[in-house]
């Protein structure tokens, strides 16, 4: 029985838990840069699942993949070995320059496996003692939605009445050299620091130029595991295969998520070399899921066809593209204040306060043009769709979102 977006929208209000709140479209398609609703309305994708659907949606290699594992043999658990699970493992660490990698599911539980592994480095390798080990985390950081990771929130919805909360953390504002810098000097046993290359859900925080780098030798030097959290990032979405390659810095533990599966299955990881990775042993950590085969399977196709496909030059070459023309308009425009990202990453900042709506009507008269887009944090907008995108495409896409502004 084929439903109506009415009636599919009432069933979730009904039966599901109301902890999103989404735009009021509902798809059952994708190919590509597009998705149509249920009622057969085509629309570019302008969030690519917040950067998970970087190789297009339905991309044929990866589903193709998928299936074919999936015919074969789909989960083992851990208990025994599968065929799949150490070709990955082999490939990924090579891709990303890591001796070893630990495969999970989400995104949150790559940041809670690197943050595990940071304490135990520290207690076993760095001497810090038991329970004092502190990581080092920033402001507006978004890092996924466990209990741990909540803890070092400062966002209310994300944080309130959900205490309470882990200990071991230490704030610091982002983008602010100085501040890491003191609290390196100042706090006694800092193991790590998590951190965003770019903050993707603060609304596309780009950092000063230097800052990756200057942080990076500021951790080397107080022997301080840097580790980035590369799961909206990564993946050629800014326009390098992971956004530290703008600085070329080489973080001790990469956590991955999102696009390491091209949208079709949840695969995350952490990668980082053997003197970090080896303080996991047996029976310390693990997922029943984690490094399935077909999880295996799909994410060495879906880095295969980032490699092919050259999407991180594609990333980059229209990411500018993209600034460049919105940039031409927001030059005598009202509503919009700017634009700022990297590569396919990018964010627009409406001029309105960020409890307005303004964002938000926005992205229902982009909707209803054809594009799908969503506010993060009030007035900010986030545009990244996937990178499989034509540069024809990308004008369109311009034209819609330049028409619409104009309408407000
Ligand atoms: N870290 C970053 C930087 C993210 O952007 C996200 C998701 O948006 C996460 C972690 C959490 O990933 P997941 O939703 O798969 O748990």
């Amino acid at each position: 029985e084929k439903l109506t977006s009415q009636d599919a929208i009432a069933l979730e209000n009904q039966y599901g838990a109301h902890n999103y709140h989404p735009l009021p479209v509902v798809l059952s398609r994708g190919e590509g840069v597009f998705m149509w609703d249920v009622e057969g309305k085509k629309y570019y994708d302008f969030l690519s699942a917040y950067s998970a659907v970087n190789q297009g949606h339905c991309n044929p290699r990866i589903v193709g993949a998928m299936v074919k594992q999936a015919q074969k043999l789909t989960l083992t658990s851990r208990a025994f070995h599968n065929d799949v699970l150490g070709k990955f493992e082999k490939y990924a660490s090579e891709y990303f320059g890591f001796d070893k990698l630990l495969p999970m599911n989400t995104g949150a539980e790559g940041v809670e496996t690197a943050i595990k592994i940071c304490r135990k480095w520290a207690y076993e390798k760095k001497g810090i003692p038991e329970h004092e080990a502190k990581i080092v985390v920033c402001e507006n950081n978004f890092h996924g939605r466990t209990t741990t990771i909540i803890s070092f929130s400062n966002d209310e919805d994300a944080r309130k009445n959900f205490g309470p909360y882990t200990p071991g953390f230490v704030k610091i504002p982002y983008n602010d050299i100085e501040a890491l810098k003191a609290a390196l000097e100042n706090e006694d046993n800092i193991a790590g620091f998590l951190v965003e290359p770019i903050q993707g859900e603060a609304g596309v925080n780009v950092p000063s130029e230097g800052y990756l780098t200057r942080a990076k030798e500021l951790c080397s030097e107080n022997e301080v595991l840097f580790i980035a959290d590369e799961i909206q990032t990564g993946i050629a979405r800014t326009g390098k295969l992971l956004a530290v390659d703008h600085e070329n810095v080489k973080p001790d533990m990469l956590i991955l998520g999102k696009a390491l599966s091209g949208g079709v299955y949840p695969v995350s990881a952490v990668l980082a070399n053997d003197e970090i990775m080896d303080v996991i042993k047996p029976g310390q950590h693990g997922s029943t899921f984690g490094g399935n085969p077909v999880a295996a399977a799909v994410a060495m196709e879906a880095l295969e066809v980032v490699k092919d496909e050259k999407l991180a030059e594609k990333a980059e070459s229209l990411g500018k593209l993209f600034r460049e023309e919105l940039n031409k308009y927001i030059a005598d425009s009202n509503i919009v204040k700017l634009v700022r990202g990297k590569g396919l990453l990018n964010a627009i900042i409406i001029n309105d306060t960020p409890e307005s709506s303004t964002a938000w009507d926005i992205c229902v008269a982009l909707k209803e043009n054809g594009l799908l887009a969503k506010p993060t944090h009030g007035n900010i907008i986030r545009f990244a769709p996937p990178l499989v995108m034509t540069k024809e495409e990308l004008l369109d896409c311009v034209n819609i979102i330049t028409t619409t502004l104009k309408s407000f």
